[in-house]
């Protein structure tokens, strides 16, 4: 077995216990394999052992992968790094998902670039929960507004919420992020449950995976302990 292969399995086993800890069931709970910066090969490797869902945060990094496994029908590429206004071209014509949605310019940049005939672009609001001043995302008293702003722009769905919580070792912070976030997803799903499909709460990384999934965490994004340091 490859280290590669090694990696996932454990990845994998330590994603299904935190659930199992915490009475959730892990299909409720995708995994997104971060592949930025790793070569498509190791990607092809993972997607052969079952995995869709990849991240990337480099636009060029990530379009060649897309470009180079382009046969593998339904694999999923999410964008989840920091996107400027004039890039957003890239990410309409190649992703399916984009988990750093926090700009209204981006948003209609997005709408009118998608290309006819592909689905809508599923997004994500990125939410700045630790509400550091530097930091990107929507405040939290301002989702509902920004997520309102984004019902008639048809080519995109929003599917969901996002964050990277602050870098702190401090559970006690960590939890009432995760927890604000579960609380805004719920209004978020109780607002829109008639004609969208809010289906996504992507938080937890490595260090906090099963903290984010005892505070309702739909999806978690891991890179390092799957492919290795960067
Ligand atoms: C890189 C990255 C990850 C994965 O980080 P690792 O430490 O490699 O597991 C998750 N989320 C975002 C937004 C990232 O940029």
């Amino acid at each position: 077995m490859s280290i590669l292969e090694h990696n996932y399995n454990q990845v994998i086993q330590r994603l299904q216990h935190a659930c199992m800890d915490h009475q959730r069931n892990s299909d409720e709970v995708k995994l997104l394999a971060v592949s930025k910066t790793k070569p498509a090969s190791m990607v092809q490797t993972l997607y052969d052992l079952g995995q869709r869902s990849f991240g990337e945060n480099y636009l060029q990094d990530g379009e060649a992968k897309i470009t180079e496994l382009s046969h593998l029908a339904d694999i999923e590429w999410h964008f989840i790094g920091p996107l400027q206004s004039n890039k957003t071209r890239s990410v309409a014509e190649n992703f399916q998902w984009l988990e750093t949605l926090d700009r209204e310019k981006i948003a209609r940049r997005l709408h009118d670039q998608r290309p006819e005939g592909m689905a809508p672009l599923n997004v994500l609001i990125q939410v700045n929960i630790s509400a550091e001043g530097q930091k990107s995302g929507i405040a939290a008293n301002q989702v509902m507004a920004f997520a309102e702003m984004l019902m008639p722009l048809s080519n995109l769905q929003l599917r969901g919420l996002m964050c990277i919580p602050e870098a702190t070792d401090d559970e006690t912070k960590l939890r009432s992020q995760f927890e604000q976030m579960k609380t805004l997803f719920d209004e978020l799903k109780a607002q829109y449950s008639e004609y969208k499909l809010i289906d996504t709460l992507s938080m937890g990384m490595s260090a906090d995976m099963s903290l984010a999934i005892a505070c309702g965490a739909t999806e978690i994004r891991i890179g390092t302990d799957i492919f290795g340091a960067r």
